[in-house]
């Protein structure tokens, strides 16, 4: 990563941050527009954690601007295992030993998709470059994916012959069509939720099932457990820092059953699956 990027562009959040606390930004809650909340904690002496009082969804404050984000998700989005596409060698050393043992190596999520479904239609949503896509269809699902980053996704169709949309309104068409939906470490980017787990709904076909990894971010109430995860709970990235409570409630009232809700493939990582009734 390009350090002085990364500092600069941290400088520049922090100060825009500031700026729109001092204007009094609007602080209701990005999912449902509840102006009742209450603050969960802070970093930086400006950046906020706030949790709506009723759909429980915990968000930054100063929040994100919908369109702003997706501009930043084009081109400025800096977190390095997400952007830094492999060069020609590295693609071809990656497809030669199918990603394993890689920073990119997807067997932990394609394990635990096997155990409760081994075929299917399956989209990633934000698919990134297409790494996941590859591994799933080589894993045998009939896989593709959706990216919201127009170069990130081309370059997984030049490069890895995979299907990415980078259209919202083409994966809606598709009416009760998916088997499994994956979603790994996206959710805590977007700028409302509910919207989301509807279209899932509307997408998946009845009992598909529905797979979500996130930042583990239960326990932020508890000061020290705050502490340990303040860093990667919310943030210049992350506008929303996603629980256990408010996965389940929000899941329920969109449409699934939510059938195992634990640790994912690492101790800061929170799984969610759920099922379309
Ligand atoms: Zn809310």
């Amino acid at each position: 990563m390009n350090f002085l990027t990364d500092i600069t562009g941290s400088a520049s959040f922090l100060f825009k941050s500031a700026l729109r606390m001092l204007t009094g930004s609007d602080k209701s809650c990005p999912n449902c527009d509840s102006k009742k909340y209450r603050i969960v904690t802070k970093k930086y002496f400006i950046i906020h954690l706030y949790r709506c009082k009723r759909c429980k969804l915990m968000y930054r404050v100063p929040k994100q601007d919908p369109k702003e984000n997706r501009k930043f998700y084009q081109n400025k989005y800096i977190e390095p295992l997400a952007t830094e596409l492999p060069n020609e060698e590295e693609i071809k050393e990656l497809k030669r030993t199918k990603f394993r043992s890689s920073k990119k190596d997807f067997k932990k999520y394609i394990d635990v998709i096997k155990k409760r479904k081994k075929t299917g239609k399956l989209l990633d949503f934000g698919a990134n470059w297409g790494n996941g896509v590859w591994q799933f269809r080589d894993a045998g699902y009939d896989a593709e994916g959706y990216e919201i980053s127009k170069p990130r996704a081309k370059y997984g169709e030049n490069n890895l012959d995979v299907k990415i949309s980078t259209v919202i309104g083409s994966i809606l068409n598709r009416k009760n069509h998916y088997d499994i939906i994956h979603t790994s470490h996206v959710l805590e980017h977007l700028t409302t939720i509910n919207r989301y787990f509807r279209l899932f709904n509307q997408i998946l076909k009845k009992g598909g099932l529905l797979f979500i990894y996130v930042p583990d971010c239960n326990g932020m109430e508890n000061k020290k457990t705050a502490a340990k995860k303040k860093n990667y709970a919310f943030g210049k990235n992350h506008n929303f820092a996603l629980d256990t409570q408010f996965l389940k409630k929000n899941l329920q009232e969109t449409g699934f059953d939510v059938i195992s809700a634990g640790k994912g493939t690492t101790n800061s990582e929170l799984c969610v699956i759920a099922q379309k009734k």
